[in-house]
C-alpha cells in the first residue's frame, strides 16, 4: 500500500497493512524491520488506542506513522450494554460517514459449572447488504459499499481491546454481522489472516467463523483457502419455496447446491458446519418443517444454531412462541441433531443486526432537523 503523498487525503488506517506493507513502510521510514513487530504489538495486542502510547518506538517513528496512517479505522458514535450485561453493541463511524454496527456477546459458564466463559465479536463486512433478506434490518437498508480489511478488523479489536481489562478476552470472532461476508471476500479473509497471525492479534483460526447467506462463488472458495476458518450457513428454512421467499440469494443458488457446496467444505476440511435458523412465529417453526431440516441436513456433521427472531421495525414477521421454538429444538435433538437455541441476547440494545445503526441514523436526522435556538 502506497501512503505518500496523502496529504489532505483520508489516511489509510494501519490495520488495512499487511504484515509484509507493515515491514516495508517502517523500513521506508527508515528504521530496522524489527520496528514493525513492536508496532504490531502495540496495534493488535495491547489496550493501546494512538500512536502516543507506543512507549517503545521511537518518536521520530510514532510521528512518521501518524502522518501517515490513521491508528483506527473506526470512530465509535455509540455503544450499548444490555440489561443483562452480556452484550455490547457498538455503532461506529467510517470517514465517509457511513455506519456500521459490531456486537460482543459473552457468554457465562454453564449453570452446572462446566465449560468456560467465552466472549464472541461479531463483526460487519458491508455497509448495508445487497442479499435482502426479508426479515433483516440490514438487508431493508440495500447495498452502500464493501468494508476495507482494516475497517473490519478494527471491530473486533476494539472489542478485544475492552475485552483485556473486563475479561473473558475475545477469542472468538464471527464474521456475520451487517452483510454478506463472501461477497466482499478479499477483506473478509485478509482481516481474518492478521487476527490469526501470531505477530498481530494472535487468535486461534478455529475460532473464527465465516458466515453465510449462500454465495457458492465464494464458499468454493472457501474450501479452498488454506486459511482454515469455519463456516456457518445463514439457512432459516428447508425447502426451497420458503427460502426463496426469505433469502433472496436462493433463487440463484436454490438448496441442492448449497448443500452440495457443504459437504464438499466438509469432506476438504473434515469441519463441522453449523446451520442459523431464525424462528419466526408461523412462517418456519412448524414441526413439518423441524422434519424437512432433518432430512435435508442428513449425513453432514452439524450444528443448527436456532435464533428467536429479534422483532424489527416495518418486518411483517414476529418471534416463534416458546412452546413452538422447543417443540422445533425437540424435534432436531430427537433425530440426533446437535443443536442450541441462542440465548434471546441483547433484545433491549436492538441486537437483531442492523437496527441500532437504523436507530442511530434516525436520531441524527432528528438532531439535524431541529433548527437551532440562537442565545
Ligand atoms: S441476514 Fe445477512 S445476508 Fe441476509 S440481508 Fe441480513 S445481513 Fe444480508
Amino acid at each position: 500500500m502506497n501512503t505518500a503523498g496523502l496529504a489532505g487525503a483520508v489516511k489509510p488506517p494501519i490495520t488495512d497493512l499487511s504484515r509484509e506493507q507493515l515491514r516495508v513502510l517502517v523500513q521506508e521510514l527508515g528504521q530496522p524491520a524489527y520496528r514493525a513487530d513492536q508496532v504490531a504489538a502495540w496495534v493488535y495486542r495491547s489496550t493501546a488506542t494512538s500512536f502516543d502510547e507506543m512507549s517503545n518506538v521511537p518518536k521520530s517513528l510514532r510521528q512518521a506513522l501518524a502522518e501517515r496512517c490513521r491508528f483506527a479505522a473506526l470512530e465509535l458514535q455509540t455503544e450499548l450494554l444490555s440489561t443483562d450485561g452480556e452484550t455490547r453493541k457498538a455503532v461506529s463511524s467510517l470517514p465517509d460517514g457511513e455506519l456500521i454496527e459490531s456486537v460482543l456477546m459473552r457468554y457465562p459458564q454453564r449453570w452446572d459449572g462446566t465449560g468456560h466463559e467465552r466472549a464472541t465479536v461479531c463483526a460487519s463486512t458491508q455497509v448495508g447488504c445487497p442479499v435482502k433478506c426479508t426479515f433483516c434490518a440490514t438487508g431493508l437498508m440495500g447495498f452502500t459499499r464493501n468494508l476495507s480489511a482494516g475497517e473490519i478488523l478494527d471491530q473486533a479489536l476494539h472489542f478485544l481491546r475492552w475485552s483485556r481489562e473486563h475479561p473473558p478476552i475475545v477469542r472468538n470472532v464471527v464474521f456475520m454481522g451487517m452483510g454478506e461476508p463472501l461477497f466482499n471476500y478479499d477483506a473478509t479473509m485478509a482481516a481474518a489472516e492478521r487476527l490469526v497471525d501470531p505477530e498481530f492479534a494472535g487468535l486461534g483460526v478455529h475460532r473464527l467463523t465465516v458466515s453465510t447467506s449462500g454465495w457458492l462463488p465464494g464458499l468454493v472458495r472457501l474450501t479452498e483457502d488454506p486459511l482454515e476458518v469455519r463456516l456457518a450457513v445463514s439457512l432459516h428454512a428447508p425447502t426451497d419455496d420458503l427460502r426463496n421467499q426469505l433469502v433472496p440469494l436462493n433463487r440463484r443458488y436454490p438448496l441442492r447446491d448449497l448443500m452440495a457446496a457443504c459437504r464438499e467444505y466438509q469432506r476438504k476440511t473434515g469441519r463441522r458446519v453449523t446451520f442459523e435458523y431464525t424462528l419466526m412465529d408461523g412462517v418456519n417453526d412448524s414441526p413439518a418443517l423441524a422434519r424437512a431440516l432433518v432430512a435435508l441436513l442428513r449425513g453432514l456433521d452439524v450444528h443448527v444454531n436456532l435464533i428467536p427472531m429479534n422483532p424489527v421495525a416495518g418486518i411483517p414477521f414476529a418471534p416463534s412462541p416458546a412452546p413452538a421454538v422447543d417443540a422445533f429444538h425437540d424435534i432436531l435433538r430427537e433425530h440426533g441433531i446437535i443443536c442450541t437455541v441462542r440465548r434471546e441476547m441483547g433484545r433491549d440494545i436492538k441486537a437483531a443486526c442492523g437496527q441500532l445503526k437504523t436507530e442511530f441514523e434516525r436520531q441524527r436526522r432528528r438532531a439535524a432537523a431541529v433548527p437551532a435556538v440562537s442565545a
